[in-house]
């Protein structure tokens, strides 16, 4: 069977290259290499012509050679700049869809058709953005090319039926995690859907399921066939859940006996509203313990939570679903690419008067909570 979509192949160390956004600048007989945040200076004589070579075309023995300085000084530099995560050294292959992809062509047939095809040149200048995301994960040293092509192999659901959501949908699949869905008992475009977001007046009215189906192939960073089989190919394998206002317990339960992380964002209260935290089952507080603790601390808790359950739920401020939406989606892609996030057991607080001083609020598995036996 033709594969589809194949992974990403990391090769062996070889043409270095300074990552991204890495600024080279003199300093007297030295030179200073990284950011405003940080970076190193280098003293050898030499490091200049060296780091000028370094544009991912050159090998270390080219690069000793074209300068005549010798190999073990050339290494001695790049040595130093990948210590502090500075240079790329390794070659990630990023395979996409099969259009672009013939096992039946040559290597340079295929790149010569493909510098041609306007599709491809597409793709390849919205995935440059989200490498700048992802080379500087710590230990990336591929130009973040393995990250984002692993973006395809997370099964992401969001369910929830407010701007958040929808936003939130559009900009996980143009992230490329090409599996996102969005589940919503809600079944036409409404008008308070209309957020200066994905979807626009004349959708109102349409069936949400089948217009989120086509946004999806019109978003997605990678592209998508018409039609997804759940063929074995394409079916991801690993889960993560988002879920925005109710929480629906059957399934929170399931997914904790499954193992599957799964993020609440709460409905708004007054003008704010609670992310997280980021639930890993088996390790770490689940919502039951945060629900716990919540009482504990505070009398009223349990009857506001318990109004909120039969409550109509308001929907955000343009500006805030937007806010809201770039913040989790970036919490997300850190926790897919990285295993990371800081709301992993934690909640973020966010006023809407005061959208950058977000408060965090740290939970920790509650003794009367069963999640941790
Ligand atoms: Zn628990």
């Amino acid at each position: 069977m033709t594969k589809t979509i194949e992974r990403t192949h990391v090769s062996a160390p070889i043409k270095p290259r300074l990552k991204v956004g890495v600024r080279v600048l003199s300093k007297g007989n030295s030179i200073f290499v990284g950011s405003a945040d940080f970076g190193i200076e280098l003293r050898s004589p030499c490091a200049r012509e060296i780091v000028g070579q370094l544009n991912g075309s050159l090998s270390e023995n080219e690069i000793s050679a074209n300068l005549k300085i010798p190999l073990e000084k050339v290494g001695e530099v790049i040595t130093r700049l990948d210590e502090a995560h500075l240079i790329d050294t390794q070659l990630s292959k990023l395979e996409i869809y099969s259009r672009f992809n013939s096992h039946l062509k040559s290597e340079s047939t295929q790149q010569r058709e493909l510098a041609l095809d306007g599709a491809h040149q597409q793709i390849q200048s919205k995935l440059i953005p989200e490498l700048a995301f992802t080379t500087w994960l710590a230990d990336v040293r591929d130009g973040g090319v393995f990250n984002i092509g692993s973006r395809r192999d997370i099964d992401l659901q969001i369910i929830g039926e407010n701007r958040i959501a929808s936003l939130l949908f559009g900009i996980m699949l143009a992230s490329g995690v090409s599996n996102t869905s969005l589940l919503s008992s809600q079944e036409t475009i409404q008008t308070q859907d209309i957020c200066a977001g994905y979807f626009r007046a004349s959708d109102i009215g349409l069936s949400l399921t089948r217009r989120t189906e086509e946004l999806s192939r019109e978003l997605s960073l990678f592209p998508l066939p018409q039609k997804i089989k759940k063929s074995e190919d394409l079916f991801p394998t690993r889960s993560l859940r988002v879920v925005l206002g109710k929480i629906p317990a059957d399934q929170i339960q399931d997914w904790m006996s499954q193992g599957i992380p799964h993020l609440i964002i709460e409905d708004p209260d007054g003008a704010s509203i609670n992310i997280g935290p980021l639930v890993i089952p088996g390790s770490g507080p689940c919502l039951r313990c945060v629900r716990i603790t919540r009482e504990e601390e505070n009398e009223i808790w349990k009857e506001i939570e318990w109004q909120r359950a039969f409550a109509q739920s308001l929907e955000t401020p343009v500006a805030v679903a937007h806010s809201v939406a770039g913040t989790v989606a970036l919490e997300l892609l850190r926790f897919i690419d990285s295993g990371e996030s800081t709301l992993i057991g934690s909640m973020a607080h966010i006023k809407y008067h005061s959208p950058c001083n977000t408060e965090h609020r740290n939970f920790a598995q509650h003794p009367a909570c069963g999640c941790n036996w």
